[in-house]
């Protein structure tokens, strides 16, 4: 058997209670769904302002492909940039206040494209360990060197910057983290930057459309703007549609655009994707109810989860994650809520660090207060 090295490996996995399947939803994202035939009430999705399925955005993507059709059919430098492309970039950029923006297929796209053109041999990056998986792939693409830090630790940061004296240096971060809910210190990190004419490249996949004064993301939660920071935010999760965004100042997207190898040869996005893109945004500005309610939601979850025999980890934003340590458990616990008609998913190593298997709890602003009154209920009796 030529695959029998990889049956034994996946056996292994399996053994220790790490392997991966899927799913199969048979309705669309929401709080309510049905998997594999059953109804669940689900606290898993990065659907934050709950748009997956919003009226308006399905009809804008109908009306989108209704007028441009459905392939982009090239690449965007060379006949696949639209008309919509080119008017949500340019409103992205105004929305969080840079002077120009350019979207790509995926977040994990963008990330590999950015750390790629931005630095190389020579240069060195500066990284958060739990930074996000396509972060730390986009560093090795770029064969920079190296050098990651404490999770939050900026007096490593701050040393390793001090012993960097050549080459262009680039700090990369998520804003906030994606398994552990919290925000990295930014304002810090942009002080730092000033200090060793350092680069920061911000992800922003779960803080854009959320965090700040009309979801304007992560900078304007702390009210920082600075020519060093290069943003990055995703728009599957709280845009609830697909793609990716850099915004910055014009001779970063100029370079990008030059030397991004995942934005120059891969086909441009559906232009309807970013006429619905275009819908969203405005239901991301107008969203302030909807971000006070999942706060509120958030609150009310952390209140109700006290007194659990497991660590709520400390979390402002709709990423609570209920630390559980043993991955058994963490599954039999996931497993145990399911029965219960309930889905949260149970996140392992190598996405999380070992013995830090937990349960993901996310929130959205279409789930409602009985709905979290639910998972407390099912959390105090599945303690006992
Ligand atoms: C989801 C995510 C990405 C990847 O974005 P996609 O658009 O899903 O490819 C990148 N960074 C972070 C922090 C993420 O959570």
């Amino acid at each position: 058997m030529p695959f029998s090295e990889l049956q034994k490996e996946l056996a292994e996995r399996a053994a220790q209670g790490l392997l991966r399947a899927r799913r199969t939803l048979n309705t669309p994202q929401s709080p309510h769904i049905v998997v594999d035939g059953k109804s669940y009430l689900a606290f898993c999705s990065n659907d934050y302002l709950g748009l997956a399925n919003h009226p308006q955005l399905v009809a804008a993507l109908q009306q989108g492909a209704a007028q441009w059709g459905v392939g982009a059919g090239a690449a965007h430098l060379v006949s696949g940039h639209f008309e919509p492309h080119h008017l949500l970039e340019q409103q992205l950029a105004t929305f969080v206040g840079k002077p120009s923006a350019l979207i790509f297929s995926t977040g994990y796209m963008a990330n590999l494209g950015v750390v790629q053109a931005l630095v190389g041999r020579g240069d060195t990056v500066f990284a958060d360990k739990l930074n996000h998986a396509s972060l730390n792939d986009a560093m090795t693409l770029s064969r920079a060197e190296v050098k990651r830090y404490r999770h939050g630790d900026m007096e490593q940061l701050a040393r390793l910057l001090e012993q960097t004296k050549s080459g262009r240096k680039l700090i990369i971060t998520d804003a906030v983290f994606s398994m552990d809910g919290d925000i990295a210190p930014l304002r810090e990190m942009l002080a730092l930057c000033e200090q060793h004419d350092a680069w920061l490249y911000v992800d922003d996949a779960h803080g854009f459309g959320v965090l700040g004064e009309r979801g304007r993301g992560s900078l304007a939660h702390f009210g920082i703007e600075s020519s060093r920071i290069i943003y990055m935010a995703t728009l599957g999760k709280a845009a609830g549609v697909s793609g990716a965004f850099v915004a910055a100042e014009q001779v970063v997207i100029d370079t990008l655009i030059n030397h991004a190898n995942s934005y120059v040869y891969t086909t441009a996005t559906p232009p309807a994707l970013s006429s619905a893109l275009l819908q969203s945004l405005q239901l991301i500005e107008e969203g302030d109810e909807r971000r006070a309610h999942l706060k509120l939601l958030v609150a009310r979850l952390r209140s109700g989860l006290t007194g659990l025999p497991w660590i709520l980890m400390e979390s402002d934003t709709a990423i609570q994650p209920l630390l559980i340590g043993d991955n058994q458990r963490a599954l039999e616990l996931s497993a145990a809520l399911r029965e219960r008609g309930i889905w949260v998913a149970a996140i392992r190593p190598p996405t999380v660090p070992q013995g830090t298997a937990r349960l993901r709890i996310t929130l959205s602003a279409e789930h409602g207060e009985a709905d979290v009154g639910r998972l407390i209920g099912a959390l105090h009796e599945l303690a006992c």
